[in-house]
């Protein structure tokens, strides 16, 4: 009997060790993934703004296109396979910097991990 709750003891210890690892190492891979489907997106963003003479997805639209319909128009156009998704259930928002000439930038930012991997 003794035995037994050392050994439910010993147990306990070493769970109460492991698992703030654990919990730790499955947040750091769910940013990891958030930050390389924001570098896809960016890039493809990028991809798209060349072959379109300087303009990003929906650009110019009345009213302003929303970051969703951006993705849908790059997934339409097959820039992107398939719309990526932040594994933490994040929003991505998609801005661009102002108009003028060729050396815009477009950003990425995920509602929960924000702007990564830049
Ligand atoms: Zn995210």
């Amino acid at each position: 009997m003794v035995e037994m709750i050392v050994v439910l003891f010993v147990i306990s210890v070493v769970l109460m060790i492991a698992l703030p690892d654990l919990r730790q190492s499955g947040v750091k891979a769910q940013e990891t993934t958030c930050e390389a489907n924001q570098r896809l997106i960016r890039s493809q963003l990028e991809n798209y703004y060349l072959d379109h003479r300087y303009q990003y997805p929906l650009e110019g639209k009345v009213p302003p296109a929303s970051s969703q319909e951006v993705l849908n128009q790059l997934r339409s156009e097959k820039y992107l396979q398939t719309i990526p998704a932040c594994p933490s259930g994040g929003d991505y928002m998609l801005t661009f910097e102002p108009a003028g000439g060729s050396d815009r930038t477009a950003h990425v930012t995920c509602s929960v991990h924000g702007e990564l991997g830049l």
